[in-house]
């Protein structure tokens, strides 16, 4: 399915960057962003809801939606699936933008379908130690947890390299407004493109 002049931006980080902050920020500002809700086998944390933050779903359910062939991408991380349904991105591009909140081997996978109009942005904290200590402040893990993501962080920045921006998260605004620019240049570049296509 051809996609229209809707853009698809994804970001990605190491857990623990600020990265569904600012996705939702995103989606404050501009009315015409949909955050895409993952399907994930995750147990709710307790400030998540149920259809908002995610589709939570059990490890059976989520490998039938597997099986029939129903994602765009899924991956395991850190025990459990995460995935992306191709009914809910190719509804939602049709009268909106979409942002993804997903991993590096999602992007990966979503990357193989030239026909989504992607944008793909990697966020980084200034060093490791600013990464752990937001880990901890952030509280909604175990000591455990908080061990197993902060320890992914060198594999997950392997795959920068396969972004099209790159961004150092060092303030959360300056940030957003670094976001913000490579949304509008984007939004533009595709409008002229898809108005010069007869
Ligand atoms: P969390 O458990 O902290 O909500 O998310 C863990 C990681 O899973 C994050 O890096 C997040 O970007 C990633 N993630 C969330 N949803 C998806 C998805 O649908 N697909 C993939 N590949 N990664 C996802």
């Amino acid at each position: 399915m051809a996609h229209g002049k809707n853009i698809m931006v994804i970001l990605s980080s190491p857990s623990g960057v600020g990265k569904t902050t600012l996705t939702k920020k995103i989606q404050q500002k501009y009315q015409s962003f949909k955050i895409s809700v993952s399907h994930t086998t995750r147990k709710p944390r307790s400030n998540e809801v149920n259809g908002v933050d995610y589709h939570f779903v059990s490890h059976r359910e989520f490998e039938e939606l597997i099986q029939e062939n129903k994602f765009y991408e899924y991956a395991k991380i850190f025990e459990n699936y995460y995935g992306t349904l191709k009914k809910d991105v190719d509804n939602t591009i049709l009268q909106n933008d979409i942002i993804f909140d997903i991993d590096w081997q999602g992007t990966k996978q979503l990357s193989k379908f030239k026909n989504l109009n992607l944008i793909k942005i990697y966020l980084i904290t200034n060093n490791k130690e600013e990464l752990k200590q937001r880990l901890v402040k952030r509280n909604q893990n175990t000591a455990e947890e908080v061990e197993k993501r902060f320890n992914s962080f060198d594999e997950d920045i392997k795959h920068w390299n396969d972004y099209d921006y790159v961004i150092i998260n060092k303030n959360l605004d300056n940030c957003f407004k670094q976001i913000e620019h490579i949304i509008n240049v984007n939004k533009n570049r595709t409008f002229n493109f898809f108005q010069k296509t007869p």
